[in-house]
């Protein structure tokens, strides 16, 4: 099984290309953001500790992402790997997911990280905003406390999978296609 992590900051284009990747190599694409909101959307318990801390900019504790994306594993039958979405997003999260997957006798195949500047970040944020509905797209100071938490607790991920060998960087500006190909030139 190969365990892709798909990284890099709010707004990168991760969601957008997912899709195509999920597609090509056969894997199942689990994105903790998305999964959080259909909670919300739910009504469940989970969903409305969650709703606070996301339309507030802040990161839903360690322990409730991880148990997603367990299940998920647990849950998923004929893929030839999972493209996780979103996750891990901290330090604890890396070493959390390390441990899953050794527990199935594997590892993480590689982390493949769209980057952009922190302006664009904006940008295609704003952009969002008038198309999806999401409470953490509208207001500028939610975003840019976004941009804080990914600097600060998400940022430190990208020397972790370096030092293990596993970081793939890719330039997150131009085009969908333009990043869909480098995206695929790196993983083939
Ligand atoms: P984006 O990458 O555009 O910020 P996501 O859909 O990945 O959007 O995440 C939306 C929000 O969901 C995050 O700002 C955070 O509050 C929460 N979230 C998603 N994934 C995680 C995670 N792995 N750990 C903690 N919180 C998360």
């Amino acid at each position: 099984m190969k365990y892709y992590v798909l990284f890099g900051p709010p707004g990168a284009g991760k969601g957008t290309q997912a899709g195509a990747m999920v597609e090509r190599y056969n894997l199942c694409h689990i994105s903790t953001g998305e999964l959080l909101r259909s909670e919300i959307a739910a009504g469940t318990e989970l969903g409305l500790k969650a709703k606070a801390l996301i339309d507030n900019g802040n990161l839903v504790p360690d322990q409730v992402v991880e148990d997603m994306i367990e299940a998920k594993f647990r849950g998923t039958k004929g893929v030839d790997g999972f493209l996780l979405d979103g996750f891990p997003r901290t330090l604890a999260q890396a070493e959390a997911l390390d441990s899953m997957v050794e527990k199935h006798g594997e590892n993480v195949t590689a982390c493949i990280s769209i980057m952009i500047p922190d302006s664009l970040i904006k940008t295609r944020i704003a952009h969002r905003a008038l198309v999806e509905d999401r409470a953490d797209d509208a207001r500028p100071e939610v975003v840019e406390h976004r941009i804080e938490t990914y600097h600060a607790k998400t940022e430190p991920l990208i020397q972790f999978y370096k030092a293990a060998g596993k970081y793939k960087e890719i330039d997150g500006t131009g085009t969908i296609e333009e990043v869909r190909s480098r995206i695929f030139e790196a993983m083939d």
